[in-house]
């Protein structure tokens, strides 16, 4: 499967995970940084994928040893890889409160790439060191259009981003508001380093809209003409626009009528 297919799908997986375990704010963007990383881990056995190829030293050795899809693709892998980062972190005295949430985050977004490959051709080795392949009875191939529609949904997941910000936005979560919006609006024009951090942290939900717009433009949940760079654009605005009016604590079904206005405005 491609990289972000595997990214959208650990960032919608860890999202789901969040609300269920009703996580605040902060332990839910640990869940989703922990989900986003955790969807790359189990391509570290191959070299040319998006993360091995930057991991090179661990990958290529991994590679030559296990093969693609081998021992990296596995449930003992998942149990591995959670307990060697829960390990790391509690040897660097990193909090309790916040290693739980980035542990749950990359055991979630490790699960939701084997997931993925599942339903691909290849399938994947769950039970490592047997070398019984599990696929799905309904397969598909890498980077074929079907895969977007299949494993993801575009629309879904720039619905569920809105929804989550809607949730985290409304009631009480609202009321405690964001750090990246707050240091936005108290900004002064002479500080560069800090007006950096924040587009840069603005740029990177910017840019993960833009491409699901443009995935969902070319599997034709979008409509042709969409400009996705200003629609883009305007859903970060939502997204800000809510968290800015979270500190007066509206109702989350409020919210949600935004949301759906929005949705409205980007759909044929
Ligand atoms: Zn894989």
């Amino acid at each position: 499967m491609l990289a972000f297919t595997h990214v959208a799908a650990g960032c919608a997986s860890s999202l789901l995970v969040a609300e269920y375990l009703h996580a605040g704010p902060v332990q839910t963007i640990l869940i989703v940084a922990g989900g986003i990383i955790g969807s790359h881990l189990p391509d570290i056995d191959h070299p040319k994928s998006a993360f091995g190829s930057r991991v090179l030293p661990l990958s290529v050795p991994i590679s030559a040893v296990f093969g693609h899809r081998g021992i990296t693709h596995s449930l003992l892998a998942v149990l591995g890889m959670s307990w060697l980062i829960w390990w790391s972190l509690h040897y660097v005295h990193w909090q309790q409160g916040f290693s739980v949430p980035v542990v749950v985050g990359i055991a979630t977004g490790y699960l939701s790439h084997l997931a993925g490959d599942f339903f691909t051709n290849s399938g994947v080795p769950l039970l490592w060191p047997s070398r019984r392949r599990f696929v799905s009875p309904l397969k598909f191939c890498t980077g074929d259009a079907r895969e977007y529609v299949l494993a993801f949904a575009p629309l879904g997941l720039i619905c569920e981003l809105l929804q989550h910000y809607a949730r985290i936005s409304s009631a009480a979560h609202g009321v405690k508001g964001c750090l990246v919006t707050a240091t936005a609006l108290e900004m002064l024009p002479h500080d560069p380093e800090i007006a950096e951090s924040v587009t840069t942290a603005l740029g990177h939900i910017r840019s993960f809209l833009l491409k699901a717009l443009t995935l969902g433009k070319q599997d034709g949940s979008l409509a042709a003409e969409l400009d996705e760079q200003a629609a883009a654009l305007f859903l970060l605005c939502v997204i800000q626009g809510m968290r800015v009016l979270g500190k007066t604590a509206p109702q989350e079904q409020e919210l949600t009528q935004v949301v759906q206005m929005a949705m409205r405005t980007i759909t044929p």
